[in-house]
Formats: C-alpha cells, sequence, structure tokens
C-alpha cells in the first residue's frame, strides 16, 4: 500500500491501540539499550513515515522536528500499556552530568532485577556485580563519604572472593525444608582479566560508566532499572525493637526526585538532603533574590562544596583513602 492510500493521522493518541508502529519503536529499544530523545526522534520518525503521512505536510515524510514531546509520550504510554503484564517499561531519567540529556531505556519493573542479568551473565559474574554494589554503595558510602563509585584498582580486587558481603547475599529462606537445592556459596570469584572484562561489557551496555578520573559509577539504565533494589539493599528501616535507627544509603533529589550518586549534599552531615548539581542550581538560583543558601530543611548555609560521588573521595584525600586500603590489606 503507497503511502497516499494510508489515512491521515494527524497524531497517534493512546487509545489508537497498538500497532506495528509501536512494535517497531519497542524494538529500537531492545536494540539500542538506552535511547536518549535526540536517538529516538530519528527512529520514530522513520518508523511514522511507513504508518502515516507527516502531520505538517501529507507530501513529504516525517522527520525528527515531527516527533513533539506529545508524540513521543504518546507513543510510550501505548507501549508501556501493552509492556504491563510483563513487568517492563519504558523509563525515562535525566543525565547527572551535563549535558542532562534525558534518557530512555527499557527497564525491569521488578524489585530483584539485578537477578534478571542472570540471562546475559553468569553466576560467578552476578555475584561479582553485587560485590562491586555493595562496594560502591556500602563500603564507599559512609557518613562522611558519598562516593557511590569504585575505581578501577578496587573493583579488580573484588573479582576473587575475600569475605561474604552484608548486604547482597542472595536471600536464604528461613524455612529450609522448602529448599533442597545445594548450597550455592562455592563461589570463588572470577578472574582479574574477567572481571575487566565484566566491566568493559557493563559500560558498553550502558549500565555501568566510567569517569575520565577512573571512577565506575552506574549509568542512567542501572539507576532506573536498580532504583528498588538498591533501596531495598542497602537502606534500613528503622528497627524499634533493636532501637537502631534508620539507614538511608540511597537518596533521592530534593529537586528531581531521582536517585543522586553524582551531587551535592547539605553541609549539615546529619541533614539527608541530596541535589544534583543542576537541580541545587536551579533551586537557589529561583531563590536568589531572597539570599543565601539555606537548607529548605534545616536551614544550614550550605556551601556546595560538599560532594556525592567521585569529587567525595577527592576531597576526602589520600589519608582516608590509605587507610581503607591499609584495613582491606589487614584482612587479608
Ligand atoms: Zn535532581
Ligand atoms: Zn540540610
Amino acid at each position: 500500500m503507497s503511502r497516499s492510500e494510508s489515512p491521515l493521522v494527524r497524531e497517534p493518541s493512546p487509545d489508537e491501540g497498538y500497532t506495528y508502529m509501536h512494535r517497531a519503536f519497542l524494538q529500537a529499544f531492545i536494540t539500542h539499550n538506552v535511547l536518549t530523545a535526540e536517538n529516538i526522534k530519528p527512529i520514530l520518525a522513520s518508523i511514522m513515515t511507513a504508518h502515516t503521512a507527516s502531520p505538517s505536510d501529507p507530501n513529504r515524510p516525517w522527520t525528527p522536528g515531527d516527533v513533539t514531546p506529545p508524540i513521543l509520550t504518546s507513543t510510550i504510554q501505548t507501549v508501556n500499556a501493552k509492556l504491563e503484564p510483563y513487568d517492563l517499561e519504558i523509563r525515562s531519567q535525566k543525565s547527572q552530568h551535563p549535558p542532562r540529556s534525558t534518557v530512555y531505556a527499557l527497564v525491569n519493573k521488578t524489585s530483584d532485577s539485578l537477578t534478571q542479568l542472570a540471562t546475559k551473565f553468569s553466576a560467578a559474574e552476578i555475584a561479582y556485580i553485587r560485590r562491586v554494589l555493595d562496594y560502591m554503595f556500602d563500603t564507599n558510602n559512609s557518613r562522611t563519604r558519598e562516593v557511590c563509585a569504585i575505581r578501577h584498582s578496587e573493583a579488580s580486587q573484588l573479582a576473587r572472593v575475600r569475605r561474604t558481603t552484608r548486604h547482597s547475599q542472595p536471600h536464604v529462606p528461613d524455612n529450609d525444608d522448602e529448599d533442597d537445592s545445594p548450597p550455592q556459596h562455592q563461589d570463588t570469584g572470577i578472574s582479574i582479566q574477567e572481571a575487566d572484562n565484566l566491566l568493559s561489557t557493563l559500560v558498553s551496555q550502558s549500565f555501568f560508566q566510567k569517569s575520565h578520573a577512573g571512577y565506575y559509577s552506574l549509568a542512567p539504565r542501572a539507576l532506573m532499572e536498580l532504583r528498588a533494589y538498591l533501596k531495598e539493599t542497602y537502606n534500613e528501616p528503622a528497627s524499634a525493637a533493636d532501637g537502631e535507627d534508620a539507614v538511608v544509603r540511597i537518596r533521592d533529589c530534593e529537586g528531581c526526585r531521582d536517585i543522586v550518586t553524582h551531587g551535592v549534599r547539605c553541609d549539615n552531615r546529619d541533614c539527608g538532603v541530596r541535589w544534583h548539581d543542576a537541580c541545587a542550581n536551579a533551586f537557589y538560583a529561583g531563590r536568589r533574590r531572597q539570599g543565601g543558601r539555606g537548607c529548605p530543611t534545616c536551614g544550614t548555609e550550605c556551601s556546595g562544596q560538599v560532594f556525592v560521588g567521585e569529587r567525595a573521595d577527592r576531597v576526602a584525600g589520600n589519608s582516608r583513602r590509605s587507610a581503607v586500603q591499609r584495613e582491606q590489606d589487614g584482612e587479608e
């Protein structure tokens, strides 16, 4: 059927239903892992051209400029409605680093989404990824030093298993009777070369990102996909029975409510306020007339120089780093 015979659809709406156009759009996500708005527009324009005439001129194909935010939004809504039963969803998040482009990814909605990686990686590799995440969000994420990233040398040291990790060990059912599978904790780790290859693969799949200074951190795709997992694994609710306070290691931005692994924190160490750089700048620029940089929660004047992310490691300096090194060496 030639394009001139196809009906003139000005704009698809969510109730138009799921068509092969949406299927092609979904396929683009499966192929590319992550897409920015700039990547999506030409892809959607070419898919639309096969489906309908251009909204602005029926005699020409769709251009990326024809893919307006409402069209993008309604297309994603239609695809997500179809994906709902499969616990999959196209989500978007702004990059924490400039330029703050919006990144879209097809993500798993289940909180044990790390287990979903099992289709791509071996059990020993998944166990290694858990050790790396433990290092990022526990070892390298203390009250005074929220790095939330890991240097390459640290990641290499985690290839071999040295000790049980505190947080992300697979859940062992309380009722042993129901689980007669053999114990799975004979994990001896992977080689340093295998760890290096795995880190490169995770970077190429937009799951990890590597900074110029050599730190690995979670890329937007992983932050979207692992959001629930990270909070369940590393945040601990207060326990009235033990009199323990809640431990919050994974914090959301005061501005946009996405997780902050790279940004700034309130100068008051006891305050939970975290910001992405751009979100803090936008907030304080809007309040410039009132003067000052008071924290919206505790009122502390904030310097903007107390960091979350690898900058926190550089500020903490070498003395603390060597202390961590000594501690590790002592445990060998
Ligand atoms: Zn933010
Ligand atoms: Zn504060």
